[in-house]
């Protein structure tokens, strides 16, 4: 779960990471008054779980009360790459003497924690050169030991003047990440001020979906209108989903099939719009629910189907497909690939079927070659 900036940096401030004072505001109004409280000049900041928002507009500083409430009257509402701003944060402006980039982030081939530092702060880190950032392995069970920061900070080339508040900032994130089941925090940027204070700018937090039932107060955060729609839908009802960018959308049973089906997608020359697990599930009610998540992204061409029956069986999934297009209207063309259980007597039903967006294979490669070819065609119209 991605939280906002905001909600990123309340969790900063409980773990004494300095961050600058703000308020949380949804409407022009609101932004006005807290400006008012905090005392100017102040930077009015769009909340979306997106970063380059200062290069899209979504940053901006004010002088005054007018000033402000323009500001966030703009901001609201903007888009940001695809993303409608709803709420804005509006915060004391810093004084910004150098920007800097700190993150921790859980690195899986390492098993282990990874802390990052880099002098190159407040742009985007993929562009920053590979040495010009300082890595560090952290032991879980050990933690981090403070001349671990240290030496961290000299290595990353940071001003040695402040590179002791910067370790203790490094260590206060490293406790956050560890207390908060976080995948990631990252700080980018992490300033020095003019009077040499080292403060949290900006705050990216992603805390593990899997450790929200012991996160009560992060699962709090959860805010469906910053998520993507598809992802959001799919969580409503219980769909396992992730977008892709492609326009094949994907259904199968079992989650290693699913992935297998992406490759053959991509070996007949297309690209996956989603990863969809349906499970077990060959219910008219979950094949509905799997449906609709995935037709409601537009970008969707085409769909297959990819059913291998075990205990599921092929004949009750072609009833669920079929009941399930009674109760939706699909637009785009179904490619079903049924193999397994009585698959035989499914592609029959879907056969015997009056449904002209139904079409039918035996094997994955044969599937996949025919929902490519369809989806092209549905691009093209
Ligand atoms: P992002 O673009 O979404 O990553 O948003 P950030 O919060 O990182 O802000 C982007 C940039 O805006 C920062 O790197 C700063 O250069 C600038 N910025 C943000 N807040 C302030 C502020 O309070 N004062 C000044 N001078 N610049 C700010
Ligand atoms: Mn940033």
């Amino acid at each position: 779960m991605d939280l906002l900036e905001y909600q990123g940096k309340q969790l900063f401030a409980e773990h004494g990471v300095p961050v600058p004072e703000g308020r949380h505001a949804t409407t022009a109004k609101e932004a006005r008054d807290a400006a008012e409280e905090l005392g100017y000049p102040v930077v009015i900041k769009a909340q979306v779980q997106i970063g380059g928002r200062g290069k899209a507009g979504g940053i901006k500083l004010a002088n005054d009360a007018d000033e402000a409430e323009a500001h966030a009257k703009a901001i609201l509402g903007m888009d940001i790459r695809g993303l409608t701003v709803h709420e804005i944060w509006v915060e004391r402006a810093s004084d910004i003497g150098a920007e800097y980039y700190a993150a921790v982030v859980f690195d899986r081939s390492a098993k282990k924690p990874l802390l990052m530092l880099s002098a190159a702060g407040g742009m985007d880190i993929e562009a920053v050169a590979e040495d010009k950032i300082a890595r560090l392995h952290v032991d879980p069970l050990v933690g981090l030991r403070a001349e671990e920061a240290n030496r961290l900070a000299s290595d990353s080339g940071i001003d040695p003047d402040v590179s002791e508040p910067v370790a203790a900032m490094l260590a206060k994130l490293y406790d956050l990440f560890v207390a908060t089941d976080s995948m990631l925090v990252e700080v980018n940027p992490l300033i020095v001020t003019g009077d040499r204070q080292v403060v949290a700018l900006d705050a990216k937090v992603t805390v593990d979906d899997n450790a929200l039932f012991r996160q009560p107060k992060v699962a709090e955060m959860r805010n469906p209108s910053a998520e993507d729609p598809q992802e959001q839908m799919a969580k409503e009802r219980g769909v396992t989903y992730v977008k892709l960018d492609g326009e094949v959308g994907i259904l199968g049973n079992g989650a290693g099939l699913v992935m297998s089906t992406l490759d053959v997608i991509a070996q007949a020359g297309g690209r996956p719009a989603n990863f969809l697990d349906v499970g077990g599930g060959a219910k008219a009610e979950e094949i509905v629910a799997a449906l609709e998540v995935l037709l409601s992204d537009p970008k969707v061409k085409a769909v297959l189907f990819n059913i291998f029956g075990g205990i599921t069986r092929c004949d009750e999934v072609a009833r669920g497909i079929l009941q399930a297009l009674e109760q939706i209207d699909v637009r785009v063309p179904i490619v079903v690939r049924l193999d397994g259980t009585n698959d035989k007597e499914g592609r029959q039903i879907l056969a015997d079927a009056d449904a002209p967006q139904l079409h039918t294979a035996k094997t994955m490669l044969e599937a996949a070659d025919m929902v490519v070819a369809l989806a092209r065609e549905g691009a093209a119209a």
